[in-house]
């Protein structure tokens, strides 16, 4: 380990959901506005190599980085934040961790010793700590945990944290999320929970050395002594996480709380400079005082679950803020969506957005709301099975293909236009075989994304198995449909647009990933844009 790398673990303790991704990228944010390199790192307890095969309705959205890994969506929170690039080395499970310790135990590596969870399993996960410290690119490096201190299996985390503290004494620090609940009929905050918490992480031995305290009202000074008194931490280190209005006001609150001070203190950091948050009090500022606003309409399958298109969401938000715009996004469900509803459930929206996805639910929903959109010359953006959609729709209702389709739903289909290449006909395999991860794209001048990104060339992500099939690009085109974004290398279609329409734009990649709050994403800034001139 490198001597100037420094450790922050983050664990979790009464409840899940209370945030401990947002804390981390709040601590994170902080960190970096004072100058100091920081990344963050996601360690999963869950048995999935990665969460690619884990349905939406499980975990949420897949957050895909450049170098393809498939990720928890907290990556996707640490990039938002930092505007720093994550990759696989920020996202490990225990699936991960298993099947290293298993390949190296039938290599023979382990020299004939029973392996075990300590120390095999346990070094294992040390080392997936270490291996982003060890490029020497970071000063600080925030673990967060997953899961709850108790769960059974976030136990050989725990305990490399504990072995990690006890090797690396002045370079590590835990700090502690808990929930202080507030008992209506008692009309108190409750402190009895973290403390049992607390104990329950000094029975794993770690001792936390500051406690985040997630609640609904104020903890005032006697409440901080106490809960610091019965956890053997200075009250200083108790911090209120009250609940917030938005996601980006966590890192000022955590600032009022001096967080970030009292990190670099137990760390023994220099805390000399301030930090420097002027980009990101503007951002805030241009959020929270909206000078106009527009509608659009979100259609997707999961739309009860707003995690599954965290990153799309956020990317609104992102390029929202930059127009001063409140962007109300409304979720329309895809099943529901038939030709004689359609008017009636997409009217009055500004801009039409149709979300990726997988399999055949919802479909005729989503071709539906993109026939819509063509029809009624509404802005509209096709993610990934959204720019499918938009292809088959064109297919279907411009050139008179009655059956065209996907391969992925109906492979009998007599005009596949969204198709296998050859390289993913031969999978088997589901996890972690998809067209995975940053691809170059080049853009065609005079159309709608180039005037977007401004540029020629561009880089974005990909998560999908099937494409735009090139038999049918001249039939295509001779119809109105244009591929103006082109992946150079391979000639495969990354985006299509509707000549004769204000904006629609369909992207075989997923923009979202990639907004940032210092650099909102210009597809969905253009998009926006447009949606703003079709009020
Ligand atoms: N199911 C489609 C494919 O695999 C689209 C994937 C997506 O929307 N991410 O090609």
């Amino acid at each position: 380990m490198s001597n100037s790398t420094k450790y922050v673990f983050v664990t979790g303790g009464v409840a899940s959901s209370l945030g401990k991704g947002i804390i981390a990228a709040s601590l994170a944010k902080l960190l970096q506005a004072r100058g100091y390199s920081t990344t963050i790192q996601k360690l999963d307890p869950y048995i999935n190599i990665d969460p690619g095969t884990l349905n939406p309705y499980e975990h949420g959205e897949c957050y895909v980085t450049d170098d393809g890994a498939e990720t928890d969506l907290d990556l996707g929170h640490y990039e938002r934040f930092l505007n720093v690039r994550t990759s696989q080395a920020n996202n490990i499970t225990t699936g991960r961790i298993y099947q290293s310790v298993i390949n190296k135990e039938r290599k023979g590596e382990y020299l004939g010793k029973t392996v075990q969870v300590i120390p095999h399993v346990t070094d294992e996960i040390k080392e997936s700590i270490q291996l982003l410290g060890a490029k020497g690119e970071y000063d600080i490096i925030i673990t967060e945990i997953g899961g709850t201190v108790g769960d059974i299996e976030s136990l050989p985390y725990v305990e490399a944290v504990r072995q990690m503290m006890w090797e690396f004494e002045d370079d590590c620090i835990v700090i502690h999320l808990t929930l202080i609940p507030f008992l209506a009929a008692a009309g108190e905050l409750k402190t009895k929970p973290t403390q049992h918490s607390v104990k329950a992480l000094l029975e794993l031995g770690v001792q936390p050395d500051i406690l985040c305290c997630r609640t609904e009202h104020e903890l005032d000074l006697n409440l901080r002594k106490k809960i610091a008194k019965f956890c053997n931490v200075a009250s200083e280190a108790v911090i209120e996480s009250r609940d917030a209005d938005s996601i980006y006001e966590v890192p000022l609150l955590m600032q009022a709380e001096e967080l970030d001070e009292v990190v670099l203190k137990k760390l023994g950091l220099s805390r000399k400079s301030t930090p420097d948050l002027d980009a990101w009090k503007d951002f805030l500022d241009r959020l929270n005082n909206p000078v106009q606003e527009v509608t659009i309409g979100l259609v997707g399958k999961y739309v009860e679950l707003k995690d599954a298109y965290k990153s799309i969401n956020e990317a609104f938000i992102h390029a929202g803020a930059e127009f001063k715009t409140k962007v109300n996004l409304k979720w329309i469900h895809s099943e529901k969506i038939t030709k004689k509803n359609v008017a009636s459930k997409l009217e009055g929206l500004d801009g039409i957005l149709v979300a990726p996805g997988f399999g055949s639910r919802g479909i005729t929903g989503k071709i539906n709301a993109v026939q819509f959109a063509r029809e009624n010359k509404i802005p509209f953006l096709g993610i990934c099975l959204g720019m499918q959609c938009a292809v088959i729709e064109f297919a279907r209702n411009v050139i008179g293909w009655e059956d065209a389709h996907t391969v992925e739903i109906s492979p009998e289909s007599t005009r596949s236009v969204i198709a296998l290449i050859e390289e993913q006909k031969n999978i088997s395999n589901m996890g972690g075989t998809m067209r995975l991860g940053a691809y170059k794209c080049e853009l065609k001048a005079h159309s709608n994304v180039y005037e977007a990104y401004n540029r020629e060339v561009i880089n974005e992500r990909h998560r999908h198995r099937f494409e735009f099939n090139n038999e049918y690009l001249e039939d295509f085109e001779k119809h109105g449909m244009i591929a103006t974004g082109k992946n150079p290398d391979t000639g495969l279609v990354e985006v299509v647009e509707i000549q004769d329409h204000p904006w629609f734009v369909g992207v075989q990649y997923h923009p979202e990933y990639k907004s940032t709050v210092a650099k909102p994403h210009p597809l969905f800034m253009g998009f926006i844009k447009a949606a703003l001139e079709n009020k």
